[in-house]
């Protein structure tokens, strides 16, 4: 073989190597990127609580407290505060796990004891409301067989049914809808939470599963959460191959349809005869 083609192969497997190493690498960038601008928005998250805190804590020492209702407002707001730092930490305990991307404990996972579940929950927590599992459609729920850590899908349920309860007014209803979407190898096991709340502008539904992001009416109205709980849900169903997104609830309120892969569940082998040698 004439060296020139040898040459000319060499060449272009050096370039197509090259090209792998600069995809890794942009890649590798990407990822760093936003691990710093997640630690600089931790910060500056965990920054604020402690500043008041701080303050009024300085406030107290120096006397400038005089009445013992300002003392009581004073150490009503640094428990607050402290109490949202709290939740703000297992929050990113709970992301930075995810971020590891250790295999997850996947075993067969049925959807429907766990949208019944949140039922029960709901209507424990706020008998006020009406609280409906329901089918996808009409049909009864009968979610397709997936796979899932199921300690993880219930705090993803947990996360958006917190929610629903906090962010829509006393009193108005939830449905809780389970079933299978598409068939075949294209199916899913489908969960969606429906509320009737003020729903999500277009503006911010773009961007609720990012780290921290929170309405301006949640900030300014201050519910006193992370800014984290969707992003923990996206990063869980992501970890399942799975989709999580909102759309409006039809007449007004917010929906979030999270759908898993399908997964055709090998048969148990029989048992082997036992007592048999
Ligand atoms: P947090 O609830 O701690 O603010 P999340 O990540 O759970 O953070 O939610 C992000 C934002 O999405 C909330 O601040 C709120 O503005 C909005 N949001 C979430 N769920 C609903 C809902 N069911 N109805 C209206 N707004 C919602």
């Amino acid at each position: 073989e004439a060296p020139g083609t040898e040459l000319g192969r060499l060449s272009t497997s050096l370039n197509a190597m090259l090209a792998h190493i600069e995809v890794a690498f942009q890649a590798r960038m990407a990822s760093e990127a936003r691990m710093r601008r997640f630690i600089s928005d931790a910060s500056h998250e965990l920054r604020t609580p402690l500043v008041t805190i701080r303050g009024f804590s300085e406030l107290y020492r120096h006397g400038a407290l005089a009445k013992p209702e300002d003392v009581a407002t004073a150490m009503g707001r640094i428990e607050s505060e402290a109490k949202r730092m709290g939740a703000m930490v297992e929050d990113l305990l709970t992301l930075a796990r995810l971020d590891e991307q250790r295999p997850l404990t996947l075993k067969p996972l049925d959807l429907l004891p766990i949208g019944h579940d949140a039922v029960v929950d709901m209507r424990a927590t706020a008998p006020d409301r009406t609280v409906r599992l329901v089918g996808l459609d009409r049909d009864t729920p009968a979610p397709a067989p997936t796979l899932g850590d199921e300690a993880r899908i219930r705090q993803v349920v947990g996360n958006i049914v917190g929610n629903a309860l906090q962010y829509t007014p006393p009193g108005s209803p939830l449905e809780v809808a389970v079933g299978t979407r598409g068939a075949g190898p294209q199916a899913v096991a489908v969960l969606e939470l429906r509320d009737h709340g003020p729903g999500i502008g277009e503006k911010d539904a773009a961007k609720i599963f990012e780290r921290f992001y929170r309405a301006d009416s949640s900030r300014t109205r201050d519910t006193g959460g992370t800014g984290l709980g969707l992003a923990i849900v996206a990063a869980i169903v992501g970890s399942h191959h799975g989709t999580v997104r909102h759309h409006d609830t039809p007449g007004g309120g917010s929906t979030f349809v999270i759908e898993l892969p399908y997964v055709v569940l090998p048969e148990r082998p029989a048992e082997p005869p036992s007592g048999a040698d």
